[in-house]
């Protein structure tokens, strides 16, 4: 994702520079992204209700997964 700056190095998708390489990304608020498993995902944004928050500080990044790989055969069906 050629715009989109991230500073969470430790992120599968996290590239030098602050670079997000995922192809696709979802943000979405914390409470939702606590709430739901790992595996709801920008490949299922369409099923997402829009919701609002306060602040930047409760949105998350629900396309995180740590690198290692353990974690990225959890995330198998997304590319970089
Ligand atoms: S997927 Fe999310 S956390 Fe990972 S590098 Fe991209 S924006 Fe950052």
């Amino acid at each position: 994702m050629q715009y989109i700056h991230c500073g969470i190095n430790n992120c599968y998708y996290w590239s030098e520079g602050n670079k997000c390489t995922a192809n696709e990304i979802v943000i979405v608020s914390d409470r939702f992204g606590n709430a739901v498993p790992d595996s709801i995902d920008a490949t299922m944004v369409s099923t997402i209700n829009p919701t609002s928050v306060n602040s930047c500080m409760e949105t998350c990044c629900k396309t995180f997964v740590e690198k290692g790989p353990k974690h990225i055969k959890s995330d198998e069906y997304r590319t970089k």
